[in-house]
């Protein structure tokens, strides 16, 4: 990085906080009040929209009778109840710590710079301590000077810059959305894009001097703070990230066994136990893919047993273009662990597993040279499994009622 970083402002929802979550969840219990109830399809249609348009997508897919604009003021309604529910996004607690710990570039500033009105802000932090203290300038959607220009427009940038008294050129900014990668960028700050939505492509309609300005990563998680002049995080194990220091970042996905593309015995050599996209949806938010670590298990199948699971939570970027069999498989995330356990040729489709997801191993990746390059990663992330939970804390997750179904 050419210019040192002085500042690094943050965007809130879908940045720091997992809010799509919340909106799914409330969507799913207002369609259950009319006696329907949120499809994979529907939910897949709507996700990432704006929230009139988001219903529209769920009443065409779902046929319903009710008008958007009712469905979606009762959607606020019921929001407003629950903001405080928001669960960060994975790895977004983790950065925040570390920008604030001792020993950073003591002079580095904080901000915030997000649409939501004032008063929502305050319900949406209402128990996020970290996010009522931490930032040292806050520009709201309705703030005077804002109101009526909001993100692609540059002002909130502009505006929280003035604030930390910060050059725009020497700020950082964490932006999900590509209304917002573009007012950071106008506001001539750098940006690291984290997108939300699944085959976003906002960067393409950026001028060539402006890409320049944006580094994109597929989570927080993947996030390098040395490639920004930042110190590098001191809590990575075996070169993973383990989830243990910060337990609201546990992630708990509880499904059902589903049918794949068999891709994983036949092809691979290493078979995946592909969760139902639903139960993912429900506990991710849907932009997150990685390469994950955890303890799985299968109660009703196995009771009692845990295995050490290496997970795949993504769009599977090496079979995307492929052959026909495979390419229709592009565009569908899946949540693929591999049990680290010999079932003796046995499968269990059809059976509940519980995956409690302790850790990040990489990014999701399409690189691979060939499909032995492709093999010998994942088996090497097997590997480094077994090593990382073989850690005390790890060992003792393995008693987490959660795998025992509860
Ligand atoms: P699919 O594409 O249908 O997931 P796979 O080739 O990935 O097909 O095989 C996965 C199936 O194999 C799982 O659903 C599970 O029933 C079974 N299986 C057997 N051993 C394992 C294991 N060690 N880890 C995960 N799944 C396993
Ligand atoms: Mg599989």
């Amino acid at each position: 990085m050419a210019v040192p970083i002085e500042a690094v402002v943050f965007d809130l929802d879908g940045t720091c906080l997992s809010t799509e979550q919340l909106i799914v969840d409330v969507a799913r219990r207002i369609l259950q009040r009319k006696g329907s109830s949120l499809t994979k399809e529907a939910l897949e249609q709507s996700i990432g929209k704006p929230p009139l348009d988001a219903w529209q997508s769920t009443i065409d897919a779902l046929g319903l009778e009710q008008s958007a604009e009712d469905l979606y003021v009762e959607s606020e309604a019921e929001l407003t109840e629950h903001w405080h529910d928001a669960s960060y996004m994975p790895g977004a607690l983790r950065l925040i710590h570390h920008l604030t710990q001792r020993g950073q570039t003591a002079s580095l500033k904080i901000g915030l710079a997000t649409s939501t009105p004032r008063a929502v802000l305050a319900k949406k932090i209402q128990n996020k301590p970290l996010l009522q203290r931490v930032f040292q300038a806050v520009v709201c959607g309705d703030d005077d000077d804002i109101r009526g220009r909001g993100k692609p427009h540059p002002a909130c940038f502009l505006k929280v810059c003035s604030l930390l008294s910060v050059e725009p050129s020497r700020t950082l900014v964490f932006e999900d959305a590509p209304s917002g990668l573009v007012a950071a960028l106008e506001a001539g700050c750098h940006c690291v894009y984290v997108p939300s939505i699944a085959n976003d492509s906002a960067e393409e309609a950026l001028s060539e001097a402006m890409r320049q300005r944006v580094t994109r990563i597929p989570t927080l998680l993947a996030f390098d703070p040395v490639a920004f002049g930042l110190e590098a995080f001191r809590d990575t194990v075996e070169g993973t990230i383990p989830f243990v220091e910060h337990p609201e970042s546990v992630i708990r996905i509880r499904g059902t066994v589903v049918k794949g593309f068999g891709r994983g015995s036949s092809e691979l050599g290493i078979p995946t136990a592909n969760v139902d996209t639903m139960a993912v949806a429900r506990v991710l938010p849907g932009a997150t893919t990685g390469i994950f670590y955890g303890w799985a298990s299968l109660p009703d199948t196995y009771p009692g047993k845990v295995y050490a699971t290496a997970l795949s939570i993504g769009w599977n970027p090496f079979f995307k273009s492929g052959d026909d069999d495979v390419g229709s498989a592009a565009g569908k995330k899946t949540c693929e662990p591999w049990l680290l356990h010999d079932f003796g040729g046995e499968d269990f489709y059809g059976a509940e597993i519980n995956v409690l997801v302790l850790g990040f191993i990489r990014p999701e990746s399409g690189e691979f040279s060939s499909l032995e390059a492709l093999i010998d990663r994942i088996k090497e992330d097997g590997e480094v499994t077994k090593r990382v939970l073989a850690g005390e804390a790890m060992m003792a997750f393995r008693e987490d009622e959660f795998l025992r179904g509860q």
